[in-house]
């Protein structure tokens, strides 16, 4: 970990809570199109009540929500309070990184990995799904980085690369395993839920694929967001995101339950998961 100290530190907390607001901006487009199957490079965003397109000017981080009143220029709708939210999240949590790692190949690899968190939890909480292109694309960046960034920092390669394989294996199986065991008892108790099965339709046989990755209250987006957890944060470190993670959902969860006054009230468990891991980068 870089010692940081004086101007230094404060320069870089400046970048990088600049980055991290741009970062957010970028993810606010992400989280509203990824799961709508759209790109998310283009087109320019639009006003969804009168089609009036954003421009730059309208587009920079907060200071564009706050010079607007949080109001669209063209038709005056209101814009969600979440958009400015989602940026001053993720510069704070971007500034949070850096102060914990330095401008180090470890800071650049967990500013990835943070950002690819929110957009997980974000899109988890708003659909109850995680995108194969965040938890597969993370996973593959994830293995891809350790080995890069331990040789960007004159460290062993080939061991970061075995510890990010074995983080994203048992972080895989950790998950499998919960999800795999609790469906197996359920339907064994002969439990039902909203959507598992679904109307009219039979629990899945163990010759069917969904036997094996679609279990109740849990989605095999999480089992794949938690070996992207592991491919970054290594065995030690997913098997204490997964404890934290766990801690987080049942708290969260039971609020959440408090809050909509139904003890079924569907929570994801993608949110307290990715608040988990981004705790053990900045705590552990
Ligand atoms: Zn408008």
């Amino acid at each position: 970990m870089a010692e940081l100290s004086g101007d230094g530190s404060y320069a870089l907390g400046v970048v990088a809570f600049g980055i991290g607001l741009l970062v957010g901006s970028f993810l606010n487009v992400v989280i509203h199109r990824l799961p709508r199957g759209e790109s998310v490079v283009r087109p320019r965003s639009r006003c969804p009540r009168c089609g009036h397109a954003i421009t730059a000017l309208e587009n920079v981080p907060v200071l564009s929500y706050l010079a607007l009143r949080g109001r669209c220029r063209g038709c005056g709708e209101p814009i969600p309070l979440r958009y400015p939210a989602l940026e001053l999240v993720t510069g704070a949590a971007l500034l949070a990184v850096a102060m914990r790692y330095g401008a180090s190949p470890e800071g650049l690899r967990f500013t990835v990995f943070v950002s690819l968190l929110i957009a997980a939890a974000a899109i988890d909480f708003e659909h109850q799904i995680i995108p194969d292109a965040i938890s597969i694309g993370g996973l593959v960046t994830g293995l891809a980085l350790a080995p890069l960034c331990a040789w960007a920092a004159s460290g062993d390669a080939a061991a970061a690369l075995l510890r990010s394989v074995a983080g994203a294996g048992l972080g895989f199986s950790m998950l499998w395993i919960v999800g795999f065991a609790h469906a197996r008892i359920c339907a064994a108790a002969g439990r039902r839920f909203p959507h598992w099965p679904g109307d009219g339709e039979d629990f899945p046989r163990p010759t069917a694929l969904d036997y094996w990755t679609w279990f109740p209250g849990m989605g095999f987006g999480d089992v794949k967001l938690m070996a992207t957890i592991g491919a970054f944060l290594g065995p030690v470190g997913v098997v204490e995101a997964l404890v934290v993670g766990a801690a987080a959902g049942l708290v969260l969860g039971l609020a959440w339950m408090l809050v909509q006054r139904d003890w079924n009230a569907p929570f994801g468990f993608g949110p307290a998961l990715a608040a988990g891991a981004v705790l053990v980068v900045l705590c552990a």
